[in-house]
């Protein structure tokens, strides 16, 4: 390659100008017209003229084509030509132009980087030759990771369909079932059944956990043994008052299939009348009303350790409170209302449903794909995410503002680096290089002299 001839400093930079218009997307925008977008990113070149900015003749123009996916004749083009090192710098007039896919274009921006070239978006002050692009550009990168990765647990999807069917998908077993051989089905374990009821009739009758954890000890009833597909034994272990619970508070044996915070009825025959369960579902609320018959939903604090109180600038903590009786009303309240009462803060507290749908959508206007995926997720699971992804969230309770600031370290970057890394194995003398240098084996690496 010719690259080694040029002088670092005064090298042209050869840009090359990348539009895309789809047929959908008709005139009602003026921009939309592959002239016009031209025309903006040419401005732009001859505005950096004097750092040595050059267009180059060909045209990477792709009219009537969808930025979903990558299948652009215009797009090939240009990522050829790139791939022979005969451009330094890439132009669109928007993002979305280059991809509305964030996984593209993550793919995309990756292959830039491999063979250095630049990226400038004109209408969003978004040049990757400077650190604030860069900035952006991790932000992006991250969204970018959270889709891939989210999608990747698309399969969530097919398991929440097969839920509200009614379908038993999979997990652990359970004492009264067995797993059907022939696929994820549940059948009743007559044996095992008898016994289950026993445990329901035992518990309203000692109407307490303690009790018949004592009782169960004594007759020797255990949880469910059973036996992992390599066939290792699992479980059997004596009850305690978690398992207990656990298995009390278990709608599979009131015929129905839990997904999330719903309830379906399932595929599978019911081993409790529904009568009893839910009687002793009304017994342990009375007794715990922490946990009721939904015992194991989540109440994870999306924004904990994230939300501030902008006029105290202080954190907010999550908290919640507990309307008749039964209901649970989710907040984050500012730490200095707390401490010096409700007069020193003028927003106080927020509803936790308001400002954490608030950042969620947030995070879906970047990551429009993976945002349907995000359901199907845990609390947990979303709350990580959260935390991934988002730095700080700042509300204005007065003037009802929020501000919300990601972080701009990739998560995507660091995974490459790693596995970089453990490509290589050796040490890398320009391993502290912003742009990472991949390819071991490509010659024509561009050296200061
Ligand atoms: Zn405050």
């Amino acid at each position: 390659m010719s690259k080694q001839q040029r002088l670092p400093d005064q090298r042209p930079v050869r840009c090359a100008i990348y539009t895309r218009k789809s047929s959908e997307e008709g005139l009602e925008q003026d921009f939309n017209s592959l002239d016009a977008q031209r025309a903006a990113a040419e401005a732009y070149i001859q505005s950096q003229k004097q750092e040595g900015w050059q267009c180059l003749r060909r045209h990477y123009d792709d009219g009537g084509f969808t930025g979903a996916n990558m299948d652009r004749p215009a797009l090939k083009n240009l990522l050829a030509d790139i791939a022979q090192g005969q451009v330094d710098c890439v132009l669109v007039y928007k993002v979305d132009r280059l991809s509305r896919s964030l996984l593209d274009f993550a793919r995309i921006i990756e292959t830039f980087e491999k063979h250095r070239v630049a990226f400038v978006s004109v209408t969003q002050q978004f040049n990757t030759a400077t650190s604030m692009g860069r900035l952006v550009l991790n932000v992006l990168l991250s969204f970018a990771q959270f889709e891939r990765e989210i999608i990747s647990e698309r399969t969530r999807d097919k398991i929440a369909a097969a839920r509200r069917k009614g379908k038993w998908v999979g997990g652990q077993p359970i004492l009264g079932y067995d797993v059907d051989a022939r696929g994820p089905r549940l059948v009743v374990n007559e044996e095992e059944a008898v016994r289950v009821r026993a445990i329901f009739a035992l518990y309203l009758e000692r109407q307490g956990l303690t009790g018949v954890v004592q009782e169960l000890a004594l007759r020797g009833w255990r949880n469910k043994r059973w036996q992992t597909r390599k066939g290792h034994e699992r479980g059997g272990k004596p009850f305690s008052k978690t398992s207990l619970h656990h298995l009390l508070t278990n709608v599979l044996y009131a015929g129905k299939i839990p997904y999330k915070k719903e309830v379906h009825e399932g595929e599978q025959a019911a081993i409790v009348e529904p009568q009893t369960w839910q009687q002793v579902q009304d017994l342990l609320r009375r007794q715990d009303p922490a946990k009721g018959s939904t015992g194991r939903l989540p109440s994870v604090a999306l924004l904990k350790g994230i939300l501030h109180c902008r006029p105290c600038g202080c954190a907010m903590t999550p908290t919640q409170s507990c309307k008749n009786g039964s209901k649970r009303y989710r907040y984050y309240v500012c730490l200095n209302a707390l401490k010096h009462g409700p007069q020193a803060c003028p927003a106080r507290s927020v509803a936790a449903a308001v400002i954490e749908e608030f950042v969620v959508e947030r995070i879906g206007e970047f990551a429009r794909e993976a945002l349907p995926a995000w359901e199907t997720l845990t609390a947990e699971e979303q709350a990580g995410w959260v935390q991934r992804l988002v730095q700080r969230v700042d509300y204005d309770g007065a003037a009802g503002k929020v501000a919300i600031a990601f972080h701009t370290a990739s998560p995507w970057r660091r995974t490459g680096r790693r596995t970089q890394e453990r490509r290589n194995g050796d040490e890398q003398a320009h391993d502290h290089r912003v742009r990472p240098e991949r390819s071991p084996g490509s010659e024509g690496k561009t050296q200061a002299r």
